[in-house]
């Protein structure tokens, strides 16, 4: 078993099922290639299902076409100075990251992507904890494309006008995938990894991702495990091997990855529908508006356990009271 191509960090030469969002991207970009100013993109949709892998990919394709490629995740580097000493870190012109002021930052990172063209990748942009570097990027003088990725499809919205208006990026929604569709992924991926196996296993696979929310991830993360049981038992890769590498999910889990029943599910659309105005008492208001049947006592219940399913956030707003935004974690 060649465990490397199951690796969730490993770029697969082809990614089944995304030629769309992936062309449409592309187009988008495209402008790049000849210099000119290209339109920014933002990719949205639930964990596991290909965000940072077609970014990853594009800037691969455009890194062939002479665009310099840099590729930032929000989780890691939060701060503005974080990011902009990253990107000099990936231009190959590290920088001390301390006793140099923001402003020294930006004019190294101008001075030193002048007369390129860049393809500029903000994974989980709303883990950032500033956005200013947004307004940075949107002000610079040479061609970049912006591509930013969120779970979060509401992510932009937190931004300010002034951020937005400048980067305006288009939004390409990702959709799931179904069992077939993942059951197409893992099969490559399996191919390279494996010499023989049984092709029925893939599909129990597929569907036990499908049942996680879709997650490619955790598809590759189960035949990674089957794969060492099947060697260590010296047998050929097999749906038995899946089957009992399967994650048996506590309840609270399974809730957070199965459909959202009954009220729960009501807050749910009720944050959703309000967006970056969802705090409690808007939630509430509209949860009541949208169907929902319990009181406000009830409503709070409601809340705190979808925050312990981590299916909710909850953070507090500054001044005014106790007030607090909630927000939908996919
Ligand atoms: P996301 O960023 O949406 O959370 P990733 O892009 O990290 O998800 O995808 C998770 C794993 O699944 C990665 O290893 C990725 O290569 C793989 N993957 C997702 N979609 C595809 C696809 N269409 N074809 C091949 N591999 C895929
Ligand atoms: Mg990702």
């Amino acid at each position: 078993m060649r465990e490397e191509y199951l690796d969730p960090d490993y770029l697969p030469n082809i990614l089944p099922h995304r030629e769309g969002e992936m062309g449409e991207a592309f187009e988008l970009l495209k402008p790049l290639t000849s210099g000119k100013r290209p339109t920014n993109i933002f990719l949205h949709g639930p964990a596991g299902i290909g965000k940072t892998a077609v970014a990853r990919f594009l800037m691969r394709e455009f890194e062939k076409e002479n665009v310099t490629g840099i590729y930032i995740n929000g989780w890691y580097q939060r701060t503005e100075v974080a990011v902009l000493a990253e990107a000099l870190r990936q231009l190959s012109y590290p920088v001390p990251r301390k006793g140099r002021s923001i402003d020294e930052l930006v004019e190294d990172f101008f001075r030193n992507i002048e007369g390129e063209n860049v393809v500029f990748v903000l994974d989980e942009v709303d883990a950032l904890s500033e956005h200013n570097v947004l307004y940075v990027l949107s002000r610079a003088k040479v061609p970049i494309g912006v591509i930013m990725i969120s779970n979060d499809p509401y992510a932009m919205r937190h931004l300010d006008q002034r951020v937005k208006s400048s980067l305006s990026p288009i939004d390409i929604e990702f959709k799931k995938y179904s069992v077939d569709e993942l059951a197409d992924i893992l099969d490559e991926r399996v191919k390279l990894a494996f010499h023989e196996y049984d092709s029925t296993a893939i599909k129990v696979a597929a569907r036990l991702a499908f049942k996680h929310g879709s997650d490619v991830r955790y598809g590759l993360s189960l035949l990674l495990r089957a794969g060492r049981l099947a060697r260590k038992m010296d047998q050929e890769l097999g749906i038995e091997h899946v089957k009992s590498v399967d994650v048996k999910e506590d309840p609270k889990k399974e809730k957070r990855q199965g459909d959202l029943e009954g009220e729960h599910r009501v807050v749910v659309e009720a944050i959703k529908e309000l967006g970056p105005d969802a705090t409690s008492s808007a939630v509430f208001a509209k949860y009541r508006e949208i169907g929902g049947k319990g009181a406000e006592r009830t409503f709070r219940k409601y809340v705190k356990e979808l925050i312990e399913l981590q299916m909710v956030r909850a953070e507090d707003l500054p001044g005014r009271g106790k007030r607090r935004l909630l927000k939908v974690q996919i």
